[in-house]
């Protein structure tokens, strides 16, 4: 079999109204270069007819592939799974709401020739709500500070990697896994260039406000402890200034004598330090319940069919499919695809 040289990888959530016109945009985009290349969608759990529609596209044409789960696990796993199964000897990760245009294509994979390893494509903010922009930029700015991997405002999952870069992205086992953090924490050379930003195509986000700052939680607790110390600083800070007060409050008790009771400051002093303390434990539990989901090892999704073994012929729970199996010869990590069944 001649080797594939491009491989796009497509996670896709109740995306039926708009996944075929992406499917057309992107042949369009695909047949007229001199490649040759596969479409992988991943169908995470969609509860619409998203993954009748993968199916037929598969049907009818050899050169799609296509994985979904028993249910909704995430862009994350759908992405992780998508990397797993795709051959080429690029891959470029795709949104399937032609938010990500395949008229970029052809740029991005010229930047390939040039000898890069990742090639970004950043959008701007155009067109976007005011409190969505505000509230990214906020998170951005906080994970910039706080992070020991640089993450980019508009720089997501719209990128081409190399086989290379994808092999160091799967070799990382963490369960909890936040992508924009694993590509810069991976390395690599890598190009970027911007594009105007463009709304969805037809159907909605997935994204609501709490997930948008869950989302930057995650990621400041993924990649660092800088929140654990700066924990620590707090407390040394707040010891310090405490320790000052009370000398300062003995020498005037000494000076002047006992002063009217100061409940105003004692209130303010235990609340201040209460939501401290509160705060601090969060942070401290933000990374125990990572230790916890990291030490279960749970697989990062359930498959429940795929092109190359559709819901027919059930194999034992636990047998990779081929392509899977592939991405990982003998790591410990194939253990993360399991065979699901189809919900009835
Ligand atoms: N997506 C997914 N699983 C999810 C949520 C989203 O596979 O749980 C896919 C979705 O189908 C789309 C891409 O991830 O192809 C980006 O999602 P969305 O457009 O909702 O995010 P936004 O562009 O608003 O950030
Ligand atoms: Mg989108």
């Amino acid at each position: 079999m001649k080797a594939c040289q491009v491989s796009v990888v497509v996670p896709c959530f109740d995306e039926e109204e708009v996944i075929e016109a992406f499917h057309r945009a992107l042949l369009a985009v695909l047949e007229p270069i001199r490649h040759t290349f596969e479409i992988c969608y991943v169908d995470d759990g969609s509860g619409d007819r998203t993954g009748a529609r993968i199916n037929a596209l598969a049907a009818e044409d050899r050169r799609v592939r296509y994985v979904s789960f028993s249910r909704n696990f995430g862009k994350e796993a759908a992405m992780l799974a998508g990397l797993r199964m795709s051959r080429g000897e690029v891959v470029v990760l795709m949104d399937a709401d032609l938010q990500h245009p395949p008229e970029l294509l052809p740029r991005i994979l010229e930047l390939r020739k040039s000898g890069y390893d990742q090639v970004v494509a950043r959008r701007d903010r155009t067109g976007e709500g005011a409190l969505r922009t505000l509230l990214s930029a906020a998170c951005y700015r906080a994970m910039g500070r706080c992070m020991d991997v640089e993450v980019v405002d508009g720089e997501g999952d719209f990128r081409l990697l190399s086989r290379k870069a994808v092999d160091a992205v799967l070799a990382l086992p963490e369960t909890d896994r936040f992508s924009k953090g694993i590509f810069s924490w991976i390395g690599f050379d890598t190009a970027s260039f911007t594009y105007r930003n463009v709304r969805r195509a037809a159907g909605r986000s997935k994204w609501a406000g709490r997930n948008l700052i869950d989302y930057g939680i995650g990621g400041l607790v993924s990649f660092n402890n800088r929140p654990l110390r700066l924990a620590i600083h707090t407390g040394l800070a707040l010891a310090l200034a405490a320790l000052g007060y009370a000398l300062w409050i003995i020498v005037d008790v000494a000076l002047h004598g006992v002063a009217v009771p100061g409940y105003t400051t004692l209130l303010t002093a235990v609340v201040a330090l209460g939501g401290i303390q509160l705060a601090t434990l969060g942070v401290i539990g933000e990374y125990v319940g990572r230790i916890y989901s990291e030490v279960k090892r749970r697989p990062h999704y359930v498959v429940r069919e795929t092109s190359e073994c559709p819901d027919r012929g059930m194999r034992p729970p636990g047998v990779l499919p081929d392509a899977e199996s592939d991405a990982e010869p003998g790591s410990s990590s194939g253990v993360h695809v399991y065979e699901g069944r189809r919900r009835t």
